[in-house]
C-alpha cells in the first residue's frame, strides 16, 4: 500500500513525488503515457515569469522562493541522476520599455537586482541583437533545458525509490465518504489513503470523476529551435511577448505563442511564421540558420497564473499541485515544497492562502 499516488508524471508530479519520498514516504507516479512529455517538455524553462512586474504577489512569492534554491537544486538533481539539467544563469533582458518606472518600483519592492540598460550597454552586452534604444536587465534569471530536466527529475525519482508506472492512466478516483481511498486504472484500483493531482492540463478532468471541477484549461504553446552556434546570442531576450532562448551548444529557442484551442497539440504554419518573425526581428542573423523543430504543448491555463496547491476542502486526503500556466517551471520546486509542507503538516515555506484549492467558489 503506498502513502502518496501522484497522478501526472510533469514535472509538477515528479518534484512533489521527490519531496514525499525525501520525507520517508511511499510513493507511486501514475502516469498516462510516459514521463515528462508534455507541457514539461515543451517548455523554455525561463526561470522567471514574463514581464514578473505584472503578475500577483503570489505568483512572485513562489518564484522568488524557486530562484534561490534552483541553481543548487540543479546541481543536486545532476549528482543525484547522472544527467544535467543544463541550469545556466545567463540572465534576461526585457525589452519593451514602456514600463520602466512601474518595473523598478517593483524590483525595489521585492528587492530583485534590475538594472536599465541604454542603446549603448545594450549593443555592448548582445551584439547581434536587433538595434533598440533601451532594456531592463535581469541578470539573476537562469533557464533549464526541459527535456534534460525531466529525465533527471525521473532517473533522480527512482533513484530515491519512487515508483514510477507509466502507461497507466487514472480514469476514476475513488473515496468512502469524504475521504479518498484510491484510484481506478486500466490495470485495476490502486489504493491509497493520499492523493495528489499533478495532471496538468487535465487536472480538471481527473477531478470531474467525483463531480468537482478545477478552473484549469489547456492553453497551447509552439516554440521553434534554430541550430545556431554557440555564442550568437548569450542571454535570454524578451520583447513583444517573443523570446529568444540560447542553450549551452547553441541551440536558439523562440517561443511562444498562446493559444485558447482545448486539447489541440497541432502546430500550425501561421505560428511558424509568427515565431521566425520574431525571432528575426530579435536577433537579425538566425535568418542564417535553419529551424530544426517546431512543437506545441498544452499549458495548465489558471486565472492570474495562480496554481492551486494544497487539500481538496471536501475531500480528506485529496491534494491538487496544478495549475501553474506559463510558469510551472519556475514556480516547480517551491509549489512541490509547499504541497508537501501542507501535506505532512510542517511549517510552510509560504503561506498557503492565496493558492487554496476552492477558492474559485468563494
Ligand atoms: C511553449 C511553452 C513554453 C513554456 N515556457 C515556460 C518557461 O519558460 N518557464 C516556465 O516556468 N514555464 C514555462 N511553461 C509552462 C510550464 O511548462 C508548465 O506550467 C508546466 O510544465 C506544467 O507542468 P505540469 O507537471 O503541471 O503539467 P504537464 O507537464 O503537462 O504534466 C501533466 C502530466 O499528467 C499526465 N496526466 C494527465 N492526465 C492523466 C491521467 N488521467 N492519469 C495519469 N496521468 C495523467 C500527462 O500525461 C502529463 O505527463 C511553458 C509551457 C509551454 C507549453
Amino acid at each position: 500500500m503506498y502513502d502518496y499516488l501522484i497522478i501526472g508524471g510533469g514535472i509538477s508530479g515528479l518534484l512533489t513525488a521527490l519531496e514525499l519520498r525525501r520525507a520517508g514516504l511511499k510513493v507511486c507516479v501514475l502516469e498516462k503515457n510516459t514521463t515528462g512529455q508534455e507541457s514539461s517538455w515543451a517548455g523554455g524553462g525561463i526561470l522567471s515569469p514574463l514581464y514578473p512586474w505584472r503578475y500577483p504577489s503570489a505568483v512572485t512569492a513562489l518564484a522568488q522562493w524557486s530562484q534561490t534554491h534552483y541553481a543548487h537544486y540543479a546541481d543536486e538533481l545532476h549528482q543525484q541522476s547522472g544527467i544535467d539539467p543544463e541550469y545556466v544563469g545567463n540572465g534576461l533582458l526585457i525589452i519593451d520599455s514602456d514600463e520602466v518606472q512601474v518595473a523598478q518600483n517593483w524590483a525595489v519592492a521585492n528587492q530583485v537586482n534590475l538594472q536599465y540598460l541604454d542603446a549603448e550597454a545594450l549593443k555592448a552586452c548582445e551584439p547581434e541583437l536587433a538595434d533598440y534604444a533601451q532594456a531592463l536587465w535581469l541578470p539573476e534569471v537562469g533557464q533549464l533545458r526541459n527535456p534534460r530536466l525531466m529525465k533527471s527529475l525521473r532517473q533522480a525519482a527512482l533513484n530515491a525509490g519512487v515508483e514510477i508506472r507509466e502507461h497507466c492512466p487514472v480514469l476514476n478516483l475513488q473515496t468512502e465518504g469524504q475521504q479518498i481511498t484510491g484510484v481506478v486504472t486500466p490495470q485495476g484500483i490502486i489504493n491509497a489513503g493520499q492523493v495528489v493531482v499533478t495532471s496538468g492540463a487535465w487536472s480538471d478532468g481527473v477531478l470531474a470523476s467525483l463531480n468537482l471541477g478545477l478552473p484549469v484549461e489547456p492553453v497551447r504553446g509552439q516554440m521553434i529551435v534554430f541550430a545556431a552556434q554557440a555564442g550568437l546570442v548569450s542571454r535570454i531576450v524578451l520583447a513583444n511577448q517573443h523570446y529568444v532562448i540560447p542553450r549551452r551548444d547553441g541551440h536558439v529557442l523562440v517561443g511562444s505563442t498562446v493559444e485558447y484551442v482545448g486539447f489541440d497539440k497541432h502546430t500550425t504554419d501561421v505560428a511558424l511564421e509568427e515565431l521566425k518573425y520574431a525571432g528575426f526581428n530579435l536577433i537579425p542573423r538566425l535568418a542564417d540558420y535553419e529551424v530544426t523543430k517546431h512543437w506545441a504543448g498544452l499549458r495548465p491555463g489558471s486565472k492570474h497564473g495562480i496554481p492551486y496547491i494544497g487539500e481538496h476542502p471536501e475531500i480528506k486526503g485529496l491534494f491538487i499541485n496544478a495549475g501553474h500556466f506559463r510558469n510551472g517551471v519556475v514556480l516547480g520546486i517551491a509549489s512541490a515544497r509547499l504541497l508537501a509542507d501542507i501535506a505532512l503538516q510542517r511549517t510552510p515555506i509560504l503561506d498557503p492562502q492565496p493558492y487554496r484549492v476552492g477558492r474559485f467558489e468563494a
